[in-house]
């Protein structure tokens, strides 16, 4: 047989099996969950309406929408008038973050973040920092905690908004959202969360938390992607960003995706009604993953599990130093392993992380810090194939085979 020329070739490569992927990537993104799925069907189908028409088409869909906003008040516990629903949570953290700083500018003008933030939260903060705000920033500690007692010291007489994130979504280390809630009510600072990463995975009440606004993604948690929420506790002055549209009590003009809504509201649903079951047993994943990883790997370290720090058992971020993270995510990925650098958003990008440089993690590390992060479909199954597979090409990559 004659050998094959160059597009012979890569037609044969495209039809060469393919290992089945094992993905441990759910921080980024999970899949649709079929009941969900079913609970859109409706509306992707036929209820077409308009929830804001009068009509009977209209209203159908008006009822549909309002049916998920108590569903998910519901598992907030909060009214449903404190749910606004937007595109997702780069939007929500957006309006919380404007919205609040610009309704309370008379007041004063400092903002407190944390560099753990989502770029939606930081960088939302800093374009505030270039309309007359002014930015201050609190370190978390190398545990990766951002402590009660180093957030409440930056807060300064015009501080009127600050931020802390439920858990982390490179790490999962979770913040102590509940005490800097109780500081910021006592001192009149309006409090934001972004509670992304713990929806099935922490107990989420917001009125135990007494945040003002809290905000969350329906991808993250087996919903459809394009579709969050915003809950802005009943009387918080939050300003809309958006004209046009008296939308979702003034805050977020705009036609709803009344089939995106009701997915979210039924993957939420489950999601809490299954949580403290899954949290177990994803933390008996996550507790044979990191033995193994150090037996099997060789030197490695896992970000945040110092002592003391809660993590969320799903999320296992690891550096191996010696090794550049994105090059093992490829190689990774070839042997039909999908992780992921940290933060899908900066993904491609090599930057390194600002939540690790943060922590101070040593540069030798930072380098070669790779997230794995588990959800409902992985099973013991996939994390001893994952194991054998980063086993593999971790020794590849040391020897310089890769
Ligand atoms: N906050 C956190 C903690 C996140 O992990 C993400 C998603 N990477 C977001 C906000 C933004 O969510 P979305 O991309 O769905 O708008």
């Amino acid at each position: 047989m004659s050998a094959l020329n160059g597009e012979q070739l890569a037609a044969a490569l495209k039809q060469e099996p393919k290992p089945p992927q094992i993905y441990l990537d759910y921080n980024a993104t999970a899949p649709l969950r079929p009941e969900a799925l079913e609970a859109m069907r409706p509306f992707l189908e036929g209820g077409f309406g308009n929830p804001s028409s009068l009509h009977r088409t209209g209203q159908e869909a008006r009822a549909a929408l309002e049916k998920a906003r108590r569903t998910c008040a519901g598992v907030l516990g909060c009214e449903p008038n404190e749910i606004v629903f937007t595109s997702g949570a780069t939007e929500s953290n957006n309006l919380a973050l404007r919205g609040l700083s610009w309704a309370r500018r008379e007041k004063g003008l400092r903002i407190l973040l944390s560099p753990i933030e989502h770029p939606s939260v930081r960088e939302a903060g800093s374009a505030l920092g270039t309309q007359g705000f002014q930015l201050d920033y609190v370190l978390p500690e190398n545990t990766g905690v951002v402590s009660i007692e180093a957030f409440t010291a930056e807060f300064c007489d015009d501080t009127i908004v600050a931020a802390l994130m439920y858990a982390n979504n490179e790490t999962g280390v979770v913040q102590p959202i509940h005490d800097v809630a109780r500081v910021c009510r006592r001192k009149e600072i309006a409090f934001h969360v972004d509670a992304v990463q713990a929806v099935g995975r922490l107990p989420i009440d917001v009125k135990a938390i007494d945040c003002d606004t809290l905000a969350l993604s329906a991808h993250k948690f087996e919903g459809p992607k394009g579709i969050g929420l915003l809950y802005v506790r009943r009387g918080c002055a939050v300003r809309s960003h958006m004209s046009g549209g008296s939308q979702e009590n003034e805050l977020r003009g705009g036609t709803q995706n009344v089939p995106g809504i009701v997915g979210m509201a039924e993957a939420l649903r489950l999601a809490e009604e299954e949580r403290q079951r899954e949290a177990l047993r994803l933390l008996a994943l996550r507790e044979r993953f990191e033995k193994d990883v150090r037996k099997r790997c060789g030197r490695c370290v896992v970000m945040g599990a110092g002592a003391g720090a809660a993590r969320l058992a799903n999320t296992s971020f690891v550096a191996f130093p010696g090794l550049e993270a994105e090059a093992l995510v490829i190689a990774l990925d070839l042997e039909g392993l999908a992780v992921s650098t940290g933060a899908a958003c900066s993904e491609g990008t090599s930057v390194i992380s600002p939540v690790l440089k943060s922590m101070q993690v040593p540069d030798l590390y930072l380098q070669g810090a790779v997230r794995f992060s588990f959800g409902r479909s992985t099973t013991m199954q996939h994390i001893e194939t994952a194991l054998e597979i980063l086993e593999r090409v971790v020794k590849q990559m040391k020897k310089g085979g890769r």
